[in-house]
C-alpha cells in the first residue's frame, strides 16, 4: 500500500514537527490535538519553521503554501479515518497512549501500522491495546523533528518484519537514518545512553562541583558535542527527562543509578520545565 495520507496525533513540540516532514514528502496530513488551541499552536509553529526555511532560501514562498495546505487540524480523530499510516505524539502517559490507539485501532484500516513517537516506553505494552500488535512499532523520532536526521524504529514483541520495513521506508522517505532496536527495551538506544549523563550532570550540579554554565561548557568543548546536557534538557523538555528516569527506574530494576536528582524533581514541581525562553535550567 503506498502511503499518501498520514495521520498525526498530538499537535506538540513533535506533533507538529512530524506533521510537517510527512507534509513535506508530499503526503496529506490530519493533525490531531484534543483543543483547537494546540492544533493551531502547532500550525503557527509549522508556518514560523517554513518561513524561516523561506527567509533562508531552501524553499520558495510557493512551496511553503503547499506544504501548509495538505496539513488539515482537526479536534475530531475521526478525520483520521482514511489514513494510510499513523504517527502518535501524544505526552508521555503510557496509560493515556494505549486509550489512544485502542480508539485508532476502532478507526482506521485494519492494514494500517499505527507507529508511536515514544521516548522510553514499551512498544509491546502499547500494542496489545489494539487488535493488531504485528502493525505497531516505535518510530522515535528527535527534537526538532524537521532537523534530526535519525529515526529509532521499534520492534515490539509481535511487531511484523513488513511493519518494520515499511516504517524504515516512510523514514527514510523523509530523509532520515534509521536504527532498528530490535527488542522493546526501555529508552531504546538513545535515551539510554542520554539519561545517565543527564542524571550526573544535574547530581554535579546538586553538588555544587561545577554551575550549570560550566557542565554545558565542559561537556560541548570537552567532548566536542553540539550542546551541553542542560541546554539539551532545556530545549527538549525537563518534565520529558523527569519522565523518562522515572520509567527507566521503575522498568530497569529500580537501580539506584536510575533515580531522579532531587533538583530535576524540584525543576518539575516548580513548574520550570523549559523548551522556551525564560523557563528551563537557564532560568534556575
Ligand atoms: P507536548 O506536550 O509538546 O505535546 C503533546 C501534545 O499531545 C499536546 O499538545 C497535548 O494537548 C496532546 N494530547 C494530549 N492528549 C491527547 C489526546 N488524547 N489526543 C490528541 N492529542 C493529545 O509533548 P512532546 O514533547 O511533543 O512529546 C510527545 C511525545 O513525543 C512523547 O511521547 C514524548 O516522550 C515524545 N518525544 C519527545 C521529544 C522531545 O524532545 N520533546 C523527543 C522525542 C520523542
Amino acid at each position: 500500500m503506498e502511503i499518501k495520507k498520514i495521520g498525526v496525533v498530538g499537535a506538540g513540540t513533535m506533533g507538529n514537527g512530524i506533521a510537517q516532514i510527512s507534509s513535506q514528502i508530499g503526503c496529506d496530513v490530519v493533525m490531531m490535538d484534543i483543543e483547537m488551541r494546540f492544533v493551531e499552536g502547532g500550525m503557527t509553529s509549522i508556518d514560523k519553521f517554513l518561513s524561516k526555511s523561506v527567509e533562508k532560501g531552501k524553499m520558495t514562498a510557493g512551496e511553503k503554501d503547499a506544504v501548509m495546505r495538505r496539513i488539515k487540524g482537526t479536534t475530531d480523530m475521526a478525520d483520521l479515518k482514511d489514513v494510510d499510516f499513523v504517527i502518535e505524539a501524544v505526552i508521555e502517559d503510557v496509560e493515556l497512549k494505549k486509550r489512544v490507539f485502542r480508539k485508532l485501532d476502532e478507526l482506521v484500516r485494519p492494514e494500517v501500522i499505527l507507529a508511536t513517537n515514544t521516548s522510553s516506553m514499551s512498544i509491546t505494552e502499547i500494542a496489545a491495546s489494539t487488535s493488531r500488535p504485528d502493525k505497531v512499532c516505535g518510530m522515535h523520532f528527535f527534537n526538532p523533528a524537521p532537523i534530526m536526521r535519525l529515526v529509532e524504529i521499534i520492534r515490539g514483541y509481535a511487531t511484523s518484519d513488513e511493519s518494520i520495513a515499511i516504517a524504515k521506508e516512510l523514514a527514510k522517505r523523509m530523509g532520515k537514518v534509521t536504527v532498528e532496536v530490535k527488542k522493546d527495551s526501555p529508552g531504546f538506544i538513545v535515551n539510554r545512553i542520554m539519561i545517565p549523563h543527564m542524571i550526573e550532570a544535574i547530581k554535579m550540579v546538586e553538588e555544587g562541583i561545577a554551575s550549570i554554565e560550566d557542565v554545558d561548557t565542559a561537556v560541548k568543548n570537552g567532548l566536542n558535542y553540539p550542546m551541553g546536557p542542560f541546554e539539551l534538557m532545556d530545549l527538549t523538555g525537563i518534565d520529558i527527562a523527569y519522565f523518562v528516569t522515572e520509567y527507566f527506574y521503575k522498568e530497569l530494576n529500580k537501580e539506584s543509578k536510575w533515580v531522579a536528582p532531587n533538583l530535576l524533581k524540584t525543576m518539575i514541581r516548580a513548574g520550570n520545565l523549559g523548551r522556551k525562553t525564560g523557563s528551563g535550567w537557564y532560568r534556575y
